[in-house]
């Protein structure tokens, strides 16, 4: 029997390795349900989910759990909207987007082919995205497009983050699939936790003495991780708030992703998520998801966001506000990854904070840790 610890995506993925080849797994879950990271409230016909993301399709390690099928998965644009001044700017694939690859406002021709460069380039040892983004020609679109959003991918600036580990998400942003699951993204984890065979919830391990006679992956957050196997440093953790907001008025119709390509506030981006599911707001509502990565005032967060949407947002109601501490690991160099996950004899660790900072990261880690432990 192998005892998993944690029933995030990297512990699902570790269990669902595990019970394929055979071995008789036990999951056990501190919360009252799957994914961890990955979920959504339903509250007063709202849903929310715990921090706003997108569910990357493209992932291999999504492509491998043949799930995307089972989720009534709605893609968003692989796109997004750039705000400057009054007007925006839809900036994507410029094979879809031909007009926005021209409109010099995000940047000169020049700089976009230099992005497609860097795609294709090596970082050099100790970079980080920024400077890696800088050194290879992007300038102005770096600085008023490609900041932004990779704030929003990384939860951080990307002066802070390791370039190799950068470049890998970028890289699959730009040939992923984004999009979610109608029903909000915990139907991901409620779908997956639906494929093992035992799990348990409301169980919270204080101590691995309890499975002293069982092997355990140890597949919870940093945090706990460094608690239950008595380690003395964690990596940085990157904290983030997620706003949602509801109106009746007509906000846009778009589901893109909107950034504000001038530093006119502390929004780093916004959606109206129930333009991408319906199922997100009750009939005759938007509910408007917004990320900020400082601590900042709701009036603040309401004064940006007219800005980035055009419109009054005084009679917006504050649906609900996540401040999740702990959303993302820092990944701030290359030698944070680690190879093996083996901790002592029958014991072994996974997790994001392992592998790379995201939901391919987690199911990455998972898995492998499954098959180390096999
Ligand atoms: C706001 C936000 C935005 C994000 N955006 C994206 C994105 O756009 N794209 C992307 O790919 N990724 C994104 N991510 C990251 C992704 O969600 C995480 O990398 C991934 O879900 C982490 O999974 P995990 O299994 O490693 O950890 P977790 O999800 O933290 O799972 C750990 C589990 O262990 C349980 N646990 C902890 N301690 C104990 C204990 N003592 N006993 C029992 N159980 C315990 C916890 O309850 C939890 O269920 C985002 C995350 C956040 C928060």
């Amino acid at each position: 029997m192998v005892v998993v610890i944690g029933a995030g995506l990297a512990g699902l993925s570790a269990a669902l390795t595990l019970q394929k080849a055979g071995r008789e797994v036990r999951v056990v879950e501190a919360s009252d349900r799957p994914g961890g990271r990955l979920t959504s409230d339903y509250v007063d016909g709202y849903r929310l989910d715990r921090g706003f993301q997108l569910i990357n399709s493209g992932y291999p390690e999504l492509k491998r759990l043949k799930i995307i099928e089972e989720l009534d998965f709605q893609y968003a644009p692989r796109a997004v909207k750039v705000v400057m001044g009054k007007s925006s700017v839809e900036l994507g694939d410029p094979r879809r987007y031909v007009v926005s690859a021209f409109n010099s406002q995000t940047g000169s021709i020049t700089e976009k082919l230099a992005f497609i460069r860097y795609l294709a380039s090596k970082p050099r040892v100790g970079e980080s995205v920024e400077s890696h983004l800088i050194r290879v020609g992007t300038g102005a679109l770096y600085k008023r497009v490609l900041r932004k959003f990779l704030q929003g991918v990384f939860l951080s600036d990307p002066s802070q983050v390791s370039a190799t580990v950068g470049k890998e998400i970028v890289r699959s942003f730009i040939s992923g699939k984004p999009g979610l699951p109608a029903a909000g993204v915990a139907k991901f984890s409620e779908v997956l936790s639906h494929r093992i065979h035992q799990i348990e919830f409301n169980h919270r391990v204080d101590s691995l003495e309890e499975f002293a006679k069982e092997d355990v992956i140890v597949a919870t957050d940093a945090t706990n991780a460094a608690h239950l196997l008595g380690l003395s440093s964690i990596p940085t953790q990157l904290g983030s708030t997620t706003w949602y907001h509801s109106t009746s008025e007509p906000v846009s119709d778009s589901s893109m992703l909107h950034i504000d390509g001038e530093d006119r506030g502390a929004l780093v981006n916004s959606i109206v998520i129930s333009n991408l599911s319906s199922a997100y707001s009750p009939q005759g509502k938007s509910l408007i998801s917004t990320t900020t990565l400082i601590p900042t005032s709701e009036s603040e967060v309401r004064r940006h966001l007219s800005i980035i949407w055009g419109v009054p947002t005084g009679d917006w109601e504050l649906v609900a506000k996540y401040d999740i501490p702990a959303s993302l690991p820092l990944f701030g160099t290359d030698s944070q990854r680690v190879t093996s996950a083996r901790v002592t004899k029958g014991v072994y660790v996974a997790g994001d904070y392992r592998c790379a900072p995201s939901q391919n990261g987690a199911l990455l880690s998972g898995r492998l840790t499954a098959q180390e432990l096999l």
